[in-house]
């Protein structure tokens, strides 16, 4: 008898559900070929079927902001018409590709929130390829965010066993990496009135961890809390091994030829500079290796290898709305440059598969930049605003709440 006649079926109820992980076993390692996507909505349950030529083990868990299900297996061959954009049902659009050579995922856009409810896989009854039916319960805001939640918490890791586990009594909370720029050797800009970035930013980040600590929605660390250097891609590799929810990189920008070109910027990495000026300011905050006196090594780009095209775009999208929510939220507390949102190939923001953030918080050449450095009213709003725009980020449905929001004072 055929092992996979067996019908595979792990009910979960929704309001429990945290990382839905369903387990079908593989037959061997024959790469599945998935052939079709099939999404058939209906008033209580949304099925959504895989035809593939293998059965694959598969976990399931949704993500917010932008709200979405994702399905994650070991690599897939997909062969599949143009991928969809005509919504269907809580599905507005789909995408799919590969993680790393050995995991792939399909990342369904919702229009609605909805959680995976059961996962059945079964033969087709013309042998050779298997139906692999995930469904899907209409679910409310909170219980959809609670299990979001969970999903970030999982560090979005492929789960290593068919449950749940237990819950964890490790601090859940998200992570935040701080990074002050330069440090030790490696001065940065230094202020007209003779401060360098390296201490500017240090005493601007050890603030904004102290806000966002006593937030306590988050967990945070910097890369450095004192005077010492740490090389560029160092810096990238605290937060991998800290699993980071988010990293932000603070500097201090400089322009000698124009004292009065002032106000903050919030810049995302990217291959292609928004601008010359971005160009120009990451290939300045790229020098800072060599400032430290360490021989650059050749860009690390282990990292980029091993990871697909996909995370690579899930990441830049969500570092987008991490910089668009940190220009909204600092617009009313900082005098913001001309361009206040830019992208440029900065090495620190070289982690491709976390959501990173790099704001010079104003210019070391420009007078009335340098005065609100050394202010604490304009210190403890900027880093109030700051750590809102985080919180936002990691906990979407806070966000909704203005009521618990300190943004909403004056
Ligand atoms: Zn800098």
């Amino acid at each position: 008898m055929n092992r996979f006649e067996t019908l595979l079926r792990f009910g979960i109820v929704a309001s429990m559900s945290i990382v839905a992980c369903f387990i079908i076993q593989s037959t061997g390692n024959a790469t599945p070929i998935v052939a079709d996507i099939q999404i058939a909505p209906a008033a209580t349950s949304t099925r959504i079927r895989l035809i593939s030529s293998e059965p694959f083990e598969l976990s399931a868990f949704v993500l917010t902001n932008p709200d979405r299900l994702v399905l994650e297996g070991p690599a897939i061959n997909f062969q599949l018409s143009p991928e969809r954009e005509n919504p269907i049902g809580p599905i507005a659009s789909y995408r799919y590709g590969a993680m790393s050579p050995e995991r792939s995922r399909i990342i369904f856009d919702l229009a609605q929130p909805v959680l995976p409810s059961e996962l059945t896989t079964t033969p087709s009854l013309n042998g050779g390829a298997y139906s692999i039916s995930l469904y899907l319960t209409t679910a409310d805001r909170q219980s959809f965010d609670r299990s979001a939640q969970a999903t970030n918490t999982a560090k979005l890791r492929p789960p290593t066993q068919s449950e749940p586990s237990a819950p964890s009594i490790a601090d859940s909370r998200p992570l935040i990496v701080i990074d002050p720029g330069h440090g030790g050797n490696d001065l940065g800009a230094t202020g007209v009135n003779g401060l360098f970035e390296k201490d500017v930013v240090l005493a601007f980040a050890r603030a904004l961890a102290k806000k966002i600590e006593a937030e306590g929605l988050c967990r945070v660390m910097l890369t450095r809390d004192q005077d010492i250097f740490i090389p560029l891609d160092d810096r990238v590799k605290f937060a991998r091994q800290h699993g980071a929810a988010v990293f932000l990189s603070i500097h201090g920008d400089t322009i000698a030829s124009n004292t009065d070109v002032r106000g903050a910027t919030v810049y995302i990495g990217d291959d292609k500079s928004s601008d010359a000026e971005a160009a120009k300011v990451a290939e300045y905050e790229n020098k800072a290796d060599s400032n430290g006196s360490i021989v650059t090594a050749p860009a690390d780009t282990t990292v980029a290898d091993i990871l697909g095209d996909l995370t690579l775009r899930e990441t830049r999208t969500r570092s987008s709305l991490l910089a668009r929510e940190l220009v909204t939220r600092i617009a009313d507390t900082a005098h913001l440059n001309h361009n206040p949102l830019r992208a440029a190939g900065f090495r620190v923001l070289r982690a491709f598969d976390i959501p990173a953030a790099l704001i010079e918080i104003g210019y070391m050449s420009s007078k009335p930049d340098l005065d609100q450095f050394s202010s604490p009213e304009w210190t403890d709003r900027m880093t109030s605003r700051i750590a809102d725009a985080l919180n936002d980020f990691l906990h979407p449905s806070r966000a909704e709440i203005p009521a618990q929001s300190p943004a909403a004072q004056p």
